[in-house]
Parts: C-alpha cells; structure tokens; sequence
C-alpha cells in the first residue's frame, strides 16, 4: 500500500455505472445477457424511439422502475454512503445509474447525470418531477394537467446529460477521481477520468475488468465485484492508504 499523501483538504469526485448495482439484482447494459443482449438501444432509448412506439419505451422503463423499486442496495452503495459521512474533504458522487440505489443507500452529495426511473418529464410544459408506478401513454403530468405528454425523466442518447458543468467544476478541484462499476463506453462520461487526470487528481478504476487497460487513464486499476473491492478500497482510503 502507498500513502499518497490524502488529507483533510482532499476532493474526491466518483462514478458510478450499472455495476455497482449488478450484486443488488439490476442488470448491467453491456455484459453478456445485459439489457442490450434483450432490446435495441435506438428503440428504447433515443427520442426517436420513444416517437416511434411511446408503449413500448413505456414497457421498457415501467419493467426497470419495478426492478429498482424492490432492489435493495448492497455493500458497495453502503460503503459509499460511509466514505462520504466519514471524508473530512469535499465529496461528490455522479452516477450514471437511474435506479435509485444510492439514495437508498443513504448517499447525500449526489448527482444523476442520466436521470432517474422515479421522475417524469412532461413534454408539455417541460417540468420534471417524482413519479411513482407505471407511467403510460394515458398518464395525466402531475403538474400541468395534460395526459399524454409524460416520458420518463431519463437521458436518452443524443440527448445532454444532465448536471455538465457542476460535474466538470468538480473534476477540475479533484484530487482523486474514483469511476466504478461502469464500462467507460458511454460519454461524456467515459471522458471524466481525463478531466480528473488533467486536474493532476489520481485516478483509480473500481471494476469487474479494467475498462481500458492500456491506454493508461488510470493510475490503478482494481478488479473484482463490487461488493467485496469498494468496502475494501474505502477502508484503506479511510485509514490513509491507496493501492499502489
Ligand atoms: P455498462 O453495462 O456499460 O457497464 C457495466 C460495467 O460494470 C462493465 O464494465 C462490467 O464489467 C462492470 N460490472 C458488472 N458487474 C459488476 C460487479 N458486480 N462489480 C463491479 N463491476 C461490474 O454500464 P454503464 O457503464 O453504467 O453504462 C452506462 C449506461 O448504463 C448509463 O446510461 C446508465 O444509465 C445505464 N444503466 C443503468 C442501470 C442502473 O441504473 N442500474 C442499469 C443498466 C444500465
């Protein structure tokens, strides 16, 4: 183990992908058997998809919200919420995840960068909100009265991640940058570890397998579920320590 100098001052930026919650029973996207394996990424999540078959997006997403609203969190989520009680310096978590797992996991500096399962936009009057249930092409927006006019409050490709220039702000003050559980193929995410890099923060991936081994992105790369390395990870950085 290498003492890399954390202290009180230190700034930690995480992200989190679909792995963090595959050990809480919630599908990744790209592994074998993933949500992709099952649907096309162009029907389901684009706006153009949802323009096309508004039910079948529907389906999609009610099926998720259902999944998500029984999934409890695991280690890995509760070892998060540990880490940012216990961190005498700044804390942000982003996840990509729209499950609602670190929220029940007790997570507070949180940021959802592609949205959430348990929120709707109305297309309407362009206002989001909590949504609870399946939501159809007949639901009613909670806010302006139309029906007919909800999607989920979810970021579709081609579409802007939400919380872009509060995330970047914080990569650029990161001392260190943890990204966990996510596959680095989806952007602008897949960008942050060079964000962190160019901060001078040290990076260290999280992950079943090392994403981009290679291409020397992150410091370290530390491979096994999530589960078992977050826990363990977060006590060594507790107690001063990274890998080295
Ligand atoms: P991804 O499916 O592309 O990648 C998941 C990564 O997690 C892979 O690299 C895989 O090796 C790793 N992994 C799988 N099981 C793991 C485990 N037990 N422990 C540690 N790592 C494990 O997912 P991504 O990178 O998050 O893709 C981004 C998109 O996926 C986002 O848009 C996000 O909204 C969406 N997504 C979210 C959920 C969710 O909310 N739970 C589920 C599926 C997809």
């Amino acid at each position: 183990m290498t003492d890399f100098g954390i202290s009180a001052a230190t700034s930690i930026v995480v992200l989190t992908g679909a792995g963090i919650s595959q050990e809480s029973g919630l599908d990744t996207f790209r592994d074998a058997g993933g949500i992709w394996a099952r649907y096309d990424i162009d029907d389901v999540a684009t706006p153009e998809g949802f323009a096309r078959n508004p039910p079948l997006v529907h389906d999609f997403y009610n099926e998720q919200r259902r999944e998500a609203a029984v999934a409890v969190p695991n280690a890995a989520h509760l070892a998060l919420t540990n880490l940012e009680a216990a961190w005498p310096g700044r804390f942000l978590l982003v996840t990509q995840n729209i499950d609602g797992l670190h929220e029940k996991a007790g997570s507070k500096a949180l940021l959802h960068m592609h949205g959430e399962l348990d929120r709707f936009l109305c297309e309407a009057c362009g206002k989001r909100g909590p949504w609870q249930g399946d939501m159809t092409t007949a639901s009613a927006c909670p806010l302006c009265g139309r029906a007919g006019t909800l999607r989920p409050d979810i970021v579709w490709f081609g579409e802007m991640p939400y919380f872009m220039p509060e995330i970047y702000r914080a990569l650029g003050e990161a001392d260190l940058f943890l990204s966990i559980g996510t596959s680095g193929t989806v952007y602008p995410a897949a960008d942050f570890v060079r964000a962190a890099r160019q901060a001078g923060a040290v990076t260290v991936e999280l992950n079943l397998e090392a994403s981009r081994r290679g291409h020397g992105l992150f410091a370290h790369e530390i491979e096994g579920k999530a589960g078992d390395i977050v826990p363990a990870f977060v006590r060594d950085l507790l107690e001063g320590r990274l890998p080295s």
